[in-house]
């Protein structure tokens, strides 16, 4: 890792292929800081104006938050992030998610000067993202999200709280197919315009979580 810089990790992937629980993994580890879309919309769509009852609406029903609205939270965020960020870094979880938010999101940093820019893709097949979501499953009681990979297949009862485990609601076959066709028509020509610049560091994925964590590591040093 640089010294004199942060360093960046954005993390792509299908849905199910761990990018949360490494990213997890990594703010244990490094204490990054962790810039995730999903989480910085949820908090905005809390606030009772026009912005956080659409955003809560579009939400609520699956569908995008437009790339303009969506970058003026992140861009905000990270103006932001410029003046505390720690010197360790950042993980950088749900954008981009399309070609346009890549190059957004390279000129936000040239911008700020974070030039310590890594994009790790968790490459897990179609097929294997699809089992993961309609088999994972959420704890009734704490809302714990179950991953179908490794030991938590085996578990029967939530491993924090010990309560019942069911399937999600958002989890059906429909919806997952949707958005594994969203990846591969919008995400993947984003992955496609980092892999062409030689940027791209793509990791199995479908290996241990343990497995998965180490290679990110290995690749942080490089
Ligand atoms: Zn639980």
């Amino acid at each position: 890792m640089s010294d004199n810089q942060p360093q960046i990790i954005i993390l792509l992937g299908r849905s199910g292929c761990g990018k949360g629980t490494q990213a997890k993994l990594l703010i244990k580890e490094f204490g990054f800081d962790y810039l995730s879309s999903g989480k910085l919309l949820r908090e905005r769509s809390k606030k009772d104006d026009f912005t956080g009852k659409k955003l809560k609406q579009v939400m609520d029903k699956g569908d995008l938050v437009p790339t303009p609205v969506m970058f003026r939270f992140w861009a905000g965020k990270i103006a932001e992030m410029r003046k505390k960020i720690n010197k360790n870094g950042l993980i950088v979880d749900g954008s981009p998610r399309f070609l346009i938010e890549a190059k957004l999101m390279d000129s936000a940093f040239e911008w700020y000067e974070w030039d310590n820019v890594k994009v790790v893709l968790l490459d897990i097949s179609e097929q294997e993202a699809f089992s993961r979501l309609t088999k994972r499953r959420i704890c009734k009681n704490c809302s714990r999200l179950i991953p179908w990979v490794g030991e938590f297949k085996d578990l029967e009862k939530c491993d924090k709280c010990g309560g019942e485990l069911e399937t999600r609601f958002d989890d059906k076959p429909e919806a997952i197919q949707s958005r594994l066709d969203f990846y591969k028509k919008d995400v993947q020509p984003a992955i496609d315009y980092y892999e062409k610049q030689g940027r791209l560091i793509k990791i199995n994925g479908e290996q241990s979580i343990e497995d998965v964590y180490q290679e990110i590591i290995q690749c942080l040093h490089q």
